[in-house]
């Protein structure tokens, strides 16, 4: 069977040459697959891998757009429609200088396996723009915004594709896509998620990630007689998911010091102040070095790389290949327990195999920061019914969701021979669920 896996990685390296993060994801996936493919040919006759590893359809287009001096700006926007087996495309838009094609399929096939894994029924999708949000000015961002959704509105629905926020797309940016969506269409419908409250968005939506990512952790740790009480907390990044992991992890007892962001990190050994966090990074859209000059007793270090700061939990919450096998070589050497990845694949394939070896329990992304996505279905859910639900509701309908996830990951692991391993059980968890569901809507 490793030859036929083989040979699709082949392909797809291929087909997909300059995309390596895309790469990188597919040959992560279909590694942890082997014995499922052995115990059901049938998947490997009706070429299911062949057919997930190609997107359904792609769209890439132009988004022009007037800065504040006048000027023309030409950004490249994209949506790719991955896999809609089990329901309407569902998946966040990122906004950020580095994205291209590569980026956006890499998220948009990580996006099945996590949508499956959640039980709800949405496929996976993903989309986005080279477009930096940092430095410029609101009426920059809706007029690019504009721009972005008059094109994407072609392509979107809310049967079809439903896009929400991921980095550089939060509240604001889905408020402005929102209000042109429904100027084009004449439509007040729920095809974004991540809306505002009062005007279609749920309750607890910004919140879910990062409180997912801890239930989902949590799970984890208890699994193994662990808990967050008293434990020492690392985080990477300080936007919308660092932020509500952290919220939640304190919560449950942990000491989180340290938060950071693209130019470095900031350590406060007496508890990160979250108030501070959150005024600096939602409210005035500031660099997380502010943090140290509020705060006293706190330190701002001048290097994007927070891994070097002993801890017992590792969140990675920033972006993709954060931590590589030299970072996670130093997290274990200083006795690292357990890593909660809260952002898209922020370990290179190589770490997590390091960490597997020396026996760090992984809560991978894809089931692990799947709460954004189970609640944005949840906002989908309220919208059809023309309801809202309170936050208490929405967070129990995720913790159990997270919790679930969890079950699903370790029961498929150990199905499978590969107990603890949390990567591999959500792998072949989330692919089941898609895999009996193309089989049975036969070869398209
Ligand atoms: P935000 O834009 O709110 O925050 C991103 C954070 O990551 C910022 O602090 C940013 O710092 C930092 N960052 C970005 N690039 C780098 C880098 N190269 N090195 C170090 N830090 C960096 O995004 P989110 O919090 O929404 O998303 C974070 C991650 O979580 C992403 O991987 C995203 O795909 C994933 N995710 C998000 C979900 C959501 O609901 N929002 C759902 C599921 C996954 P700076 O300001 O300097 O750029």
């Amino acid at each position: 069977m490793a030859k036929i896996v083989q040979q699709y990685i082949d392909i797809a390296k291929k087909r997909n040459a300059n995309e390596p993060e895309f790469l990188q994801t597919v040959e992560e996936v279909l590694t942890t697959l082997e014995p499922v493919l052995e115990a059901h040919p049938e998947f490997v006759e009706a070429g299911i891998i062949e057919r997930l590893i190609e997107p359904e359809r792609g769209f890439t287009f132009r988004v022009a757009w007037i800065d504040d001096n006048g000027k023309c700006q030409v950004n490249r926007g994209f949506r790719y429609q991955f896999n809609s087996a089990l329901g309407p495309y569902k998946g966040g838009c990122r906004f950020h200088p580095s994205v291209y094609q590569g980026i956006i399929k890499f998220l948009g096939f990580e996006q099945i396996f996590k949508n499956s894994l959640t039980g709800l029924p949405i496929g996976g999708g993903k989309g986005g723009a080279d477009f930096d949000p940092k430095g410029k000015s609101d009426n920059e961002v809706m007029r690019f915004c504009q721009s972005f959704m008059t094109e994407l509105q072609k392509y979107i629905g809310p049967d079809c594709d439903v896009p929400a926020g991921d980095m550089g797309v939060g509240g604001r940016e889905i408020g402005y896509m929102f209000g042109q969506y429904k100027r084009l269409t004449g439509q007040f419908q729920g095809v974004l998620t991540g809306k505002g409250v009062g005007w279609g968005g749920s309750l607890a939506r910004t919140e879910a990630t990062g409180f997912g990512l801890i239930y989902y952790t949590r799970e984890m740790l208890k699994a193994n007689g662990e808990s967050f009480e008293g434990k020492k907390v690392v985080i990477s990044g300080s936007g919308n998911v660092a932020i509500y992991a952290c919220q939640k992890a304190q919560e449950y007892g942990a000491k989180v010091i340290v938060m950071s962001d693209s130019n470095g990190y900031v350590i406060d050994e007496d508890g990160i102040k979250l108030d501070v966090v959150k005024q600096i990074k939602e409210v005035e859209r500031k660099r997380i070095k502010e943090y140290a000059e509020r705060v006293p007793g706190a330190k701002y270090v001048d290097t994007p790389n927070p891994w070097e700061v002993p801890c017992d939990i590792a969140l990675p919450c920033s972006t993709q290949n954060d931590i590589d096998t030299a970072k996670a070589e130093v997290l274990v050497k200083n006795g690292c327990i357990a890593v909660g990845e809260g952002a898209n694949m922020p370990c290179t394939n190589e770490a997590e195999a390091y960490f597997l070896e020396k026996g760090v329990w992984v809560g991978p992304a894809k089931a692990a920061n799947a709460g954004g996505v189970a609640v944005s279905q949840l906002e989908m859910a309220q919208n059809s019914q023309r309801e809202e639900w309170t936050f208490e509701e929405v967070d129990k309908k995720l913790d159990t969701i997270m919790t679930k996830i969890f079950k699903a990951c370790d029961d498929a692991a150990k199905e499978y021979g590969m107990e603890g391993n949390y990567l591999a059980g959500a792998n072949i968890a989330g692919f089941m669920k898609v895999a009996k569901a193309m089989m049975a809507q036969g070869v398209v």
